[in-house]
């Protein structure tokens, strides 16, 4: 999961994104509207987190505009104020979900995840693709009730590929969705570590679809 965090204050930023990167998240970061607005526009991300007072402008006018241009990234905010109406604002502008601070950094984690969840059209936490199951709060991965560990690199990638499953994943989607922009890996590495995932997983869990990409399937049970 990659997400942008746009917020100012710039030591509850740090710890903020130290706390989700922790949790396997990866963390872009812009401290003003304008950046977020540049980013949101020209990087992929799963979900933004918006703080709603920003030093150039209200995060809801913000808001506002991605929606009105058809941007449909689930956004949760985040906020100081208590005030009713700047909460109604926000849910106006198009936010869909709302943190007051000071705030409990596992539930950021948790809104957060149950967002990208529903933005795949999932209700249900656990995601069952057949005898796999992926528990997207605790992020622990079973094949056949039997738990699978992975490493951090191969658990985001095997996030995506059970949020998206049945449908094919292609490569690039990959590569914006997993990894870092500033990290960003080619084919060849994308490949070796889904080697690994199908070491770990058994090879018939990961089909390649030639020229299209990768799907997650379920074996026996699916
Ligand atoms: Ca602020």
């Amino acid at each position: 999961m990659k997400v942008l965090l746009v917020e100012d204050d710039d030591a509850l930023a740090e710890a903020l994104a130290g706390a989700l990167h922790e949790a396997g998240v990866l963390v872009e970061r812009a401290d003003s509207g304008s950046e977020a607005d540049y980013l949101v526009r020209t990087e992929v991300y799963d979900a933004v987190i918006l703080d709603l007072g920003l030093p150039d402008g209200d995060g809801s006018r913000w808001l506002g505009q991605w929606r009105e241009d058809g941007i449909e990234l689930p956004v949760l905010v985040l906020t100081a104020r208590t005030r009713w109406a700047d909460k109604a604002a926000g849910f106006s502008a198009g936010a869909d979900d709302y943190v007051t601070k000071p705030f409990e950094t596992a539930e950021v984690l948790f809104r957060l995840r149950a967002l990208v969840r529903r933005s795949h059209g999932h209700a249900h936490p656990v995601l069952h693709i057949g005898e796999l199951t992926f528990d997207t709060h605790t992020g622990s991965v079973t094949l056949a009730g039997r738990p699978i560990g992975l490493t951090a690199q191969e658990l985001r990638l095997l996030a995506y590929l059970a949020h998206a499953a049945p449908r094919v994943v292609s490569r690039s989607e990959l590569v914006e969705h997993v990894y870092d922009r500033d990290h960003e890996p080619d084919s060849n590495v994308i490949d070796v570590q889904i080697s690994r995932l199908r070491r770990k997983l058994g090879a018939e869990h990961i089909e390649t679809c030639r020229g299209q990409g990768y799907r997650l399937i379920g074996g026996d049970a699916s």
